[in-house]
């Protein structure tokens, strides 16, 4: 089981999160969080609009600052001091909701792009490329579902074969942990449940931090969900568990 006090957050322990408080202007976008996450785990925040989801994945990302509160990675890194950059290098990867992937590059030559030790353009021709980097992309091609889209300007690709590259090239960075903000927003069903089945493949070797608002992916993905409101942890369970909490339906799930 992963750390509930600070003194126990070790190396087991990918995400310990603690008080976080982030203030806007005197407005707490995060009030108080704790948040804990094992090593390994596959992990879904749900919670209205305005929950502070987002804001929470900028703090762990280093993009916003913590007003109050303790963010350690791997029970030892304090994300708090960190620039963006050096929590990259951690081995934490995030997709955002909209894709950034070079339009007019190929689907290969984006994910060589991404590799972590990219110096440059050479580097996306495939002769110049060592064959330990050629089989990494083409290893990521076939998790991602891309292998015969390789040669396709990415710009060609379908808004949910945009979102698989996306989290192909944040794989050929090798992360340990994986944030993914609202993966399936605009996706058909045919995408959704190929994203379903790409997430449980990429859960055998990766901790993955998931935020959605689809119940439906959710409900096929989830282990532990974790519901969020006004700044704080709700609740937390099985997906049975947080449906049949009556906080929850007040707050979301009634909504829908
Ligand atoms: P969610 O992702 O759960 O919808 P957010 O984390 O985006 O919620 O936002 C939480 C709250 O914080 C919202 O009320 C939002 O308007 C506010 N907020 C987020 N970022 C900023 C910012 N940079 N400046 C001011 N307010 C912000
Ligand atoms: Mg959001």
């Amino acid at each position: 089981m992963y750390a509930r006090r600070v003194e126990d957050a070790t190396s087991d322990t990918i995400l310990y999160i603690e008080g976080l408080t982030v203030s806007f202007d005197g407005f707490k976008a995060l009030n108080d969080l704790d948040f804990f996450m094992g090593v390994g785990e596959l992990r879904v925040i749900i919670g209205p609009n305005g929950a502070g989801k987002t804001t929470l994945l900028d703090t762990i990302t280093g993009k916003v600052r913590p007003t109050e509160g303790t963010v350690l990675y791997n029970g030892v890194s304090d994300l708090a001091t960190l620039t963006e950059n050096a929590i990259v290098n951690l081995g934490i990867g995030r997709k955002f909701q909209t894709p950034t992937i070079y339009v007019n590059h190929t689907v290969f030559e984006n994910l060589a792009l991404s590799l972590p030790e990219d110096k440059g353009i050479f580097r996306t021709i495939r002769s110049m490329l060592g064959s330990h980097d050629g089989d990494r992309i083409a290893d990521v091609l076939n998790a991602v579902g891309l292998s015969d889209k390789a040669d396709d300007p990415a710009g060609l690709l379908s808004h949910g074969e945009k979102q698989w590259l996306e989290i192909g090239m944040l794989i050929a960075q090798d992360p340990r942990l994986l944030l993914l903000d609202e993966p399936v927003a605009g996706m058909t069903d045919y995408e959704t449940q190929g994203t379903v089945d790409l997430i449980h493949s990429l859960a055998d070797s990766h901790s993955i931090l998931v935020i959605e608002h689809d119940m439906d992916f959710v409900e096929q993905i989830a282990r532990t969900v974790t519901v969020l409101h006004e700044g704080s942890s709700l609740c937390e369970g099985t997906m049975d568990e947080v449906k049949a909490d009556p906080r929850v339906v007040e707050v979301y799930l009634g909504r829908g």
